[in-house]
Protein backbone atom coordinates (compact mmCIF):
# COMPACT_ATOMS: atom_id res chain seq x y z
CA UNK A 1 0.00 0.00 0.00
CA UNK A 2 1.44 3.55 -1.56
CA UNK A 3 0.86 6.52 1.07
CA UNK A 4 -1.34 7.86 -1.37
CA UNK A 5 -3.53 4.74 -1.18
CA UNK A 6 -3.38 4.79 2.97
CA UNK A 7 -4.42 8.29 3.05
CA UNK A 8 -7.40 7.30 0.46
CA UNK A 9 -8.53 4.28 2.96
CA UNK A 10 -7.79 6.75 5.69
CA UNK A 11 -10.11 9.25 4.29
CA UNK A 12 -13.08 6.50 3.24
CA UNK A 13 -13.69 5.64 6.83
CA UNK A 14 -12.94 9.08 8.81
CA UNK A 15 -13.51 11.57 6.23
CA UNK A 16 -10.77 14.06 7.63
CA UNK A 17 -7.27 15.05 6.41
CA UNK A 18 -4.55 12.52 8.39
CA UNK A 19 -0.59 13.21 9.17
CA UNK A 20 1.31 10.04 7.82
CA UNK A 21 4.04 8.27 9.63
CA UNK A 22 6.04 4.95 9.80
CA UNK A 23 7.99 2.94 12.04
CA UNK A 24 10.21 0.37 10.75
CA UNK A 25 10.83 -3.52 12.50
CA UNK A 26 14.37 -4.31 12.95
CA UNK A 27 17.14 -6.81 13.08
CA UNK A 28 19.25 -7.71 15.50
CA UNK A 29 23.30 -8.80 14.22
CA UNK A 30 24.82 -9.74 17.27
CA UNK A 31 24.03 -9.29 21.29
CA UNK A 32 21.31 -12.04 22.34
CA UNK A 33 19.79 -12.04 25.67
CA UNK A 34 22.04 -8.91 26.57
CA UNK A 35 19.94 -6.17 27.26
CA UNK A 36 18.14 -7.37 30.31
CA UNK A 37 21.72 -8.16 31.77
CA UNK A 38 22.54 -4.57 30.90
CA UNK A 39 24.69 -5.55 28.32
CA UNK A 40 25.15 -4.25 24.65
CA UNK A 41 23.19 -5.53 21.31
CA UNK A 42 23.26 -4.41 17.74
CA UNK A 43 20.23 -3.75 15.88
CA UNK A 44 19.44 -2.08 12.89
CA UNK A 45 16.09 -0.85 11.62
CA UNK A 46 14.53 -2.51 8.37
CA UNK A 47 12.56 -1.08 5.27
CA UNK A 48 9.62 -2.84 6.52
CA UNK A 49 7.04 -0.75 8.54
CA UNK A 50 4.18 -0.22 10.13
CA UNK A 51 2.26 3.03 8.46
CA UNK A 52 -0.22 5.08 10.24
CA UNK A 53 -2.65 7.51 9.25
CA UNK A 54 -4.15 10.10 12.10
CA UNK A 55 -5.91 12.77 12.63
CA UNK A 56 -7.32 14.41 15.56
CA UNK A 57 -11.33 14.63 16.57
CA UNK A 58 -13.69 17.06 18.20
CA UNK A 59 -14.63 14.42 20.83
CA UNK A 60 -12.39 12.29 23.32
CA UNK A 61 -13.01 9.09 21.31
CA UNK A 62 -10.51 6.98 20.07
CA UNK A 63 -11.20 4.97 16.36
CA UNK A 64 -9.07 2.75 15.37
CA UNK A 65 -8.67 0.73 11.90
CA UNK A 66 -6.28 -2.30 11.03
CA UNK A 67 -5.95 -2.99 7.61
CA UNK A 68 -4.26 -6.15 8.24
CA UNK A 69 -6.91 -7.44 10.13
CA UNK A 70 -9.40 -5.40 8.62
CA UNK A 71 -11.02 -4.98 12.08
CA UNK A 72 -12.18 -1.66 13.95
CA UNK A 73 -11.96 -0.88 18.28
CA UNK A 74 -13.64 2.33 19.32
CA UNK A 75 -12.75 3.47 22.63
CA UNK A 76 -12.09 6.56 24.85
CA UNK A 77 -9.15 8.98 25.99
CA UNK A 78 -11.27 8.95 29.53
CA UNK A 79 -11.52 5.27 29.80
CA UNK A 80 -8.43 3.38 28.19
CA UNK A 81 -8.29 -0.62 29.17
CA UNK A 82 -6.68 -3.49 27.82
CA UNK A 83 -9.18 -4.29 24.78
CA UNK A 84 -9.64 -7.84 23.63
CA UNK A 85 -8.36 -7.48 20.31
CA UNK A 86 -4.65 -7.69 20.52
CA UNK A 87 -3.43 -5.58 17.92
CA UNK A 88 -5.32 -2.72 19.37
CA UNK A 89 -3.44 -3.01 22.60
CA UNK A 90 0.16 -1.96 21.63
CA UNK A 91 -1.87 1.55 20.14
CA UNK A 92 -3.61 1.49 23.87
CA UNK A 93 -0.88 1.24 25.21
CA UNK A 94 1.00 4.16 23.89
CA UNK A 95 -2.21 6.21 24.63
CA UNK A 96 -2.03 5.26 28.30
CA UNK A 97 1.55 5.81 28.15
CA UNK A 98 1.22 9.48 27.21
CA UNK A 99 -1.67 10.46 29.57
CA UNK A 100 0.18 8.70 32.59
CA UNK A 101 2.76 11.16 31.95
CA UNK A 102 0.02 13.74 31.66
CA UNK A 103 0.13 14.62 27.95
CA UNK A 104 -3.13 16.14 26.87
CA UNK A 105 -4.23 13.62 24.86
CA UNK A 106 -7.88 14.39 22.73
CA UNK A 107 -10.06 11.84 20.98
CA UNK A 108 -8.03 10.62 17.43
CA UNK A 109 -8.79 8.22 14.28
CA UNK A 110 -6.42 6.23 13.28
CA UNK A 111 -5.56 3.78 10.70
CA UNK A 112 -2.96 1.15 10.41
CA UNK A 113 -1.04 -0.77 7.59
CA UNK A 114 2.16 -2.55 8.18
CA UNK A 115 4.29 -5.07 6.17
CA UNK A 116 6.44 -6.02 9.25
CA UNK A 117 6.26 -9.62 9.10
CA UNK A 118 3.89 -10.65 12.14
CA UNK A 119 5.23 -12.85 15.08
CA UNK A 120 8.49 -13.42 13.36
CA UNK A 121 10.97 -12.03 15.09
CA UNK A 122 11.51 -8.71 13.48
CA UNK A 123 9.27 -6.81 15.79
CA UNK A 124 6.38 -5.77 14.11
CA UNK A 125 5.09 -5.46 17.73
CA UNK A 126 8.03 -2.45 18.49
CA UNK A 127 6.99 -1.09 15.16
CA UNK A 128 3.58 -0.81 15.79
CA UNK A 129 3.66 1.06 19.43
CA UNK A 130 6.59 3.70 17.89
CA UNK A 131 4.41 4.34 15.09
CA UNK A 132 1.49 5.12 16.99
CA UNK A 133 3.83 7.14 19.81
CA UNK A 134 5.05 9.23 17.07
CA UNK A 135 2.42 9.87 15.28
CA UNK A 136 0.60 11.40 18.56
CA UNK A 137 3.93 13.57 19.48
CA UNK A 138 3.76 14.52 16.20
CA UNK A 139 -0.20 14.94 15.46
CA UNK A 140 -0.18 16.98 19.17
CA UNK A 141 2.89 18.70 18.81
CA UNK A 142 4.53 17.39 21.83
CA UNK A 143 7.49 18.06 22.99
CA UNK A 144 9.06 14.76 23.85
CA UNK A 145 12.54 13.22 23.11
CA UNK A 146 12.50 10.81 20.81
CA UNK A 147 14.24 8.30 23.87
CA UNK A 148 10.76 9.35 25.85
CA UNK A 149 9.17 7.94 22.22
CA UNK A 150 10.65 4.85 22.57
CA UNK A 151 10.23 4.18 26.11
CA UNK A 152 6.88 5.03 26.12
CA UNK A 153 6.44 2.33 23.54
CA UNK A 154 8.41 -0.17 25.94
CA UNK A 155 5.89 0.67 28.42
CA UNK A 156 3.27 0.20 26.42
CA UNK A 157 4.64 -3.55 25.04
CA UNK A 158 4.98 -4.31 29.19
CA UNK A 159 1.95 -3.27 30.33
CA UNK A 160 -0.67 -3.41 27.62
CA UNK A 161 0.74 -6.94 25.90
CA UNK A 162 2.64 -8.16 28.87
CA UNK A 163 5.64 -9.26 27.50
CA UNK A 164 8.79 -7.59 29.64
CA UNK A 165 10.99 -6.96 26.66
CA UNK A 166 14.14 -4.80 27.07
CA UNK A 167 14.56 -1.40 25.43
CA UNK A 168 16.05 -2.87 21.80
CA UNK A 169 13.49 -3.49 20.02
CA UNK A 170 11.93 0.24 20.35
CA UNK A 171 15.18 1.99 20.18
CA UNK A 172 16.19 0.59 16.87
CA UNK A 173 12.64 1.19 15.38
CA UNK A 174 12.63 5.27 16.54
CA UNK A 175 16.39 5.74 16.18
CA UNK A 176 17.61 3.19 13.03
CA UNK A 177 19.27 4.68 9.91
CA UNK A 178 19.73 3.34 6.41
CA UNK A 179 23.02 1.85 6.26
CA UNK A 180 24.13 1.92 10.18
CA UNK A 181 23.79 -0.47 12.61
CA UNK A 182 23.33 0.43 16.31
CA UNK A 183 25.43 -0.64 18.96
CA UNK A 184 23.02 0.53 21.91
CA UNK A 185 24.34 -0.13 25.56
CA UNK A 186 20.97 -1.15 27.22
CA UNK A 187 22.37 -0.02 30.77
CA UNK A 188 22.88 3.80 29.85
CA UNK A 189 21.22 3.90 26.61
CA UNK A 190 24.27 5.59 25.20
CA UNK A 191 24.49 4.54 21.33
CA UNK A 192 27.19 4.48 18.44
CA UNK A 193 26.27 4.18 14.36
CA UNK A 194 28.26 1.62 12.83
CA UNK A 195 28.67 1.64 9.30
CA UNK A 196 27.06 -1.56 8.15
CA UNK A 197 28.85 -1.87 4.55
CA UNK A 198 28.61 -5.42 3.02
CA UNK A 199 29.82 -5.08 0.36
CA UNK A 200 28.94 -8.02 -1.98
CA UNK A 201 27.13 -9.39 0.90
CA UNK A 202 23.42 -9.36 2.27
CA UNK A 203 21.79 -10.16 5.15
CA UNK A 204 19.33 -13.01 5.43
CA UNK A 205 16.94 -13.94 7.20
CA UNK A 206 15.39 -17.74 7.46
CA UNK A 207 12.34 -17.98 9.15
CA UNK A 208 11.17 -21.19 11.04
CA UNK A 209 7.80 -20.39 10.84
CA UNK A 210 7.66 -22.33 14.59
CA UNK A 211 7.30 -20.78 17.75
CA UNK A 212 7.55 -23.20 20.51
CA UNK A 213 5.64 -22.98 23.76
CA UNK A 214 8.65 -23.13 25.82
CA UNK A 215 9.83 -19.59 25.18
CA UNK A 216 8.31 -17.90 27.88
CA UNK A 217 9.13 -20.00 30.75
CA UNK A 218 12.55 -20.11 29.38
CA UNK A 219 12.59 -16.69 28.99
CA UNK A 220 11.26 -16.17 32.79
CA UNK A 221 13.49 -18.71 34.45
CA UNK A 222 17.20 -17.49 32.24
CA UNK A 223 16.72 -14.09 33.51
CA UNK A 224 16.56 -15.68 36.89
CA UNK A 225 19.66 -17.90 36.77
CA UNK A 226 21.11 -14.25 35.63
CA UNK A 227 19.66 -12.55 38.79
CA UNK A 228 21.43 -15.10 40.73
CA UNK A 229 24.74 -15.61 39.43
CA UNK A 230 24.79 -11.41 39.98
CA UNK A 231 23.76 -11.99 43.27
CA UNK A 232 26.05 -14.26 44.66
CA UNK A 233 28.95 -12.18 43.09
CA UNK A 234 27.42 -9.17 44.61
CA UNK A 235 28.54 -10.70 48.25
CA UNK A 236 32.15 -9.85 47.34
CA UNK A 237 31.78 -7.07 44.87
CA UNK A 238 28.78 -4.53 46.19
CA UNK A 239 29.28 -2.53 42.90
CA UNK A 240 28.08 -5.22 40.54
CA UNK A 241 24.14 -4.37 39.83
CA UNK A 242 24.18 -7.30 36.15
CA UNK A 243 26.16 -9.25 34.34
CA UNK A 244 27.35 -6.57 32.06
CA UNK A 245 29.84 -5.39 35.15
CA UNK A 246 30.92 -9.74 35.75
CA UNK A 247 34.07 -11.37 34.09
CA UNK A 248 34.53 -14.84 33.72
CA UNK A 249 36.77 -15.06 36.46
CA UNK A 250 34.31 -13.72 38.58
CA UNK A 251 31.62 -16.67 37.74
CA UNK A 252 34.71 -19.16 38.24
CA UNK A 253 35.36 -18.31 41.65
CA UNK A 254 31.51 -17.01 42.92
CA UNK A 255 29.33 -19.16 40.63
CA UNK A 256 30.54 -21.72 39.42
CA UNK A 257 31.21 -23.84 42.70
CA UNK A 258 27.58 -22.67 43.59
CA UNK A 259 25.77 -24.03 40.41
CA UNK A 260 27.66 -25.36 37.49
CA UNK A 261 24.24 -24.72 35.24
CA UNK A 262 23.75 -21.11 36.32
CA UNK A 263 27.35 -20.86 35.63
CA UNK A 264 26.95 -21.57 31.95
CA UNK A 265 23.98 -19.83 31.52
CA UNK A 266 25.58 -16.81 33.17
CA UNK A 267 29.15 -17.38 31.61
CA UNK A 268 27.44 -17.04 27.69
CA UNK A 269 26.46 -13.95 28.53
CA UNK A 270 29.51 -12.57 29.86
CA UNK A 271 30.68 -14.14 26.54
CA UNK A 272 27.97 -12.68 24.30
CA UNK A 273 28.57 -9.24 25.81
CA UNK A 274 32.20 -9.06 24.68
CA UNK A 275 31.46 -10.31 21.54
CA UNK A 276 29.08 -7.29 20.38
CA UNK A 277 32.11 -5.43 21.14
CA UNK A 278 34.30 -7.71 19.09
CA UNK A 279 31.89 -7.47 15.93
CA UNK A 280 31.37 -3.31 16.43
CA UNK A 281 35.89 -3.57 15.31
CA UNK A 282 35.49 -6.09 13.09
CA UNK A 283 32.82 -3.98 11.15
CA UNK A 284 34.54 -0.77 11.57
CA UNK A 285 37.42 -2.76 9.69
CA UNK A 286 35.65 -4.34 7.42
CA UNK A 287 36.56 -7.49 8.57
CA UNK A 288 33.05 -9.52 7.59
CA UNK A 289 35.01 -12.61 7.97
CA UNK A 290 35.51 -12.09 11.76
CA UNK A 291 31.42 -10.74 12.31
CA UNK A 292 30.50 -13.93 10.31
CA UNK A 293 32.91 -16.34 12.73
CA UNK A 294 31.06 -14.35 16.25
CA UNK A 295 27.52 -14.98 14.84
CA UNK A 296 28.24 -18.85 14.43
CA UNK A 297 29.95 -18.56 17.99
CA UNK A 298 26.97 -16.51 19.29
CA UNK A 299 24.55 -19.70 17.75
CA UNK A 300 26.71 -22.38 19.49
CA UNK A 301 26.41 -20.00 22.75
CA UNK A 302 22.24 -19.89 22.75
CA UNK A 303 21.73 -23.33 21.31
CA UNK A 304 24.42 -25.18 23.42
CA UNK A 305 25.50 -23.03 26.78
CA UNK A 306 21.99 -21.22 27.46
CA UNK A 307 19.53 -23.81 25.54
CA UNK A 308 17.11 -21.34 24.05
CA UNK A 309 17.48 -22.94 20.82
CA UNK A 310 15.56 -25.35 19.01
CA UNK A 311 15.90 -28.25 16.69
CA UNK A 312 14.67 -26.22 13.53
CA UNK A 313 16.84 -23.19 13.85
CA UNK A 314 19.61 -25.44 14.67
CA UNK A 315 19.10 -27.40 11.44
CA UNK A 316 18.97 -23.90 9.44
CA UNK A 317 22.26 -23.05 11.18
CA UNK A 318 23.89 -26.41 10.32
CA UNK A 319 22.65 -26.47 6.25
CA UNK A 320 25.00 -23.14 5.94
CA UNK A 321 27.87 -23.46 8.51
CA UNK A 322 30.04 -25.15 6.30
CA UNK A 323 29.44 -23.03 2.82
CA UNK A 324 32.24 -20.57 1.55
CA UNK A 325 29.54 -18.59 0.83
CA UNK A 326 27.85 -17.80 3.96
CA UNK A 327 29.93 -16.08 6.30
CA UNK A 328 27.76 -16.04 9.33
CA UNK A 329 24.73 -17.19 10.37
CA UNK A 330 23.16 -17.20 14.13
CA UNK A 331 18.99 -17.91 15.47
CA UNK A 332 18.03 -13.80 16.26
CA UNK A 333 15.72 -13.35 18.89
CA UNK A 334 14.24 -14.87 22.69
CA UNK A 335 14.19 -18.44 20.52
CA UNK A 336 12.54 -21.85 20.43
CA UNK A 337 11.78 -20.29 17.01
CA UNK A 338 11.87 -17.42 14.68
CA UNK A 339 14.11 -16.47 12.19
CA UNK A 340 17.75 -17.24 11.71
CA UNK A 341 19.79 -14.34 10.35
CA UNK A 342 23.09 -14.53 7.89
CA UNK A 343 25.36 -13.06 5.55
CA UNK A 344 25.08 -14.21 2.33
CA UNK A 345 27.35 -13.37 -0.71
CA UNK A 346 24.49 -11.60 -3.10
CA UNK A 347 25.04 -14.02 -6.00
CA UNK A 348 24.47 -17.15 -4.17
CA UNK A 349 20.98 -15.99 -2.26
CA UNK A 350 18.15 -17.18 -4.74
CA UNK A 351 19.69 -20.72 -5.17
CA UNK A 352 20.75 -20.93 -1.61
CA UNK A 353 17.11 -20.07 -0.44
CA UNK A 354 15.62 -23.03 -2.94
CA UNK A 355 18.33 -25.17 -1.46
CA UNK A 356 17.44 -24.77 2.16
CA UNK A 357 13.80 -23.94 1.74
CA UNK A 358 13.87 -27.62 0.16
CA UNK A 359 16.21 -29.73 2.79
CA UNK A 360 13.92 -27.46 5.68
CA UNK A 361 10.43 -29.02 3.93
CA UNK A 362 12.07 -32.50 3.60
CA UNK A 363 13.42 -32.10 7.35
CA UNK A 364 10.56 -30.93 9.04
CA UNK A 365 7.26 -30.75 6.85
CA UNK A 366 7.46 -27.16 7.35
CA UNK A 367 7.49 -24.07 4.61
CA UNK A 368 10.54 -22.09 5.42
CA UNK A 369 10.23 -17.92 4.49
CA UNK A 370 13.49 -16.01 3.35
CA UNK A 371 13.44 -12.44 3.57
CA UNK A 372 16.55 -10.47 2.04
CA UNK A 373 17.17 -7.73 4.06
CA UNK A 374 17.53 -3.99 3.18
CA UNK A 375 18.44 -1.80 6.53
CA UNK A 376 15.83 1.42 6.36
CA UNK A 377 15.36 5.10 8.62
CA UNK A 378 13.37 4.91 12.17
CA UNK A 379 10.47 6.75 12.93
CA UNK A 380 9.28 9.51 10.89
CA UNK A 381 6.74 11.56 9.23
CA UNK A 382 6.02 10.38 5.47
CA UNK A 383 6.30 13.72 3.12
CA UNK A 384 4.22 14.27 0.26
CA UNK A 385 7.70 15.10 -1.43
CA UNK A 386 9.10 11.76 -0.85
CA UNK A 387 5.87 9.25 -1.30
CA UNK A 388 7.29 7.42 -4.09
CA UNK A 389 10.05 5.79 -2.31
CA UNK A 390 7.55 4.38 0.42
CA UNK A 391 6.37 1.66 -1.87
CA UNK A 392 6.38 -1.03 0.83
P1 LIG B 1 6.89 -9.61 16.57
O1 LIG B 1 6.99 -8.34 17.38
O2 LIG B 1 8.10 -10.45 16.67
O3 LIG B 1 6.50 -9.38 15.16
P2 LIG B 1 4.76 -10.05 18.44
O4 LIG B 1 3.95 -11.24 18.78
O5 LIG B 1 5.51 -9.37 19.52
O6 LIG B 1 5.73 -10.46 17.24
O7 LIG B 1 3.82 -8.93 17.80
C1 LIG B 1 2.93 -9.27 16.77
C2 LIG B 1 1.59 -8.58 17.03
O8 LIG B 1 1.71 -7.16 16.81
C3 LIG B 1 0.50 -9.03 16.09
O9 LIG B 1 -0.11 -10.22 16.53
C4 LIG B 1 -0.45 -7.83 16.13
O10 LIG B 1 -1.27 -7.88 17.27
C5 LIG B 1 0.50 -6.66 16.26
N1 LIG B 1 0.81 -6.11 14.94
C6 LIG B 1 1.97 -6.16 14.27
N2 LIG B 1 1.90 -5.56 13.06
C7 LIG B 1 0.63 -5.09 12.96
C8 LIG B 1 -0.09 -4.39 11.95
N3 LIG B 1 0.48 -4.05 10.79
N4 LIG B 1 -1.38 -4.06 12.20
C9 LIG B 1 -1.96 -4.41 13.36
N5 LIG B 1 -1.34 -5.09 14.35
C10 LIG B 1 -0.07 -5.43 14.16
MG1 LIG C 1 7.20 -8.24 19.48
Amino acid sequence: MESLQLKKAFKEIYDAEPILVKSPGRINIIGEHTDYNGGLVMPAAINKAVYVAISKRDDSEIHLFSESYQEKYTGNINNVKIADKAWANYILGVVDGFLKRDFPLSGFNLYMYGNVPLGAGLSSSAAVECATAYALAQLNQFAVSKMDLALIAQKAEHEFAGVNCGIMDQFASVFGQRDYAMMLDCRSLAHEYIPLKLDGYKLVLFNTNVKHSLSESAYNERRAQCEQGVAWIKVHYPSVQYLRDVTEEMLLEYVKPKNNETYTKCSYVVAEIARVKRAAIALKDGDLDELGKLMFETHEGLSKAYQVSCKELDFLVEQVKDLADVLGARMMGGGFGGCTINIIKEEEIDQLIQKISKAYLHEFDLVLSAYIVETGNGSKIIETATIAEHTP
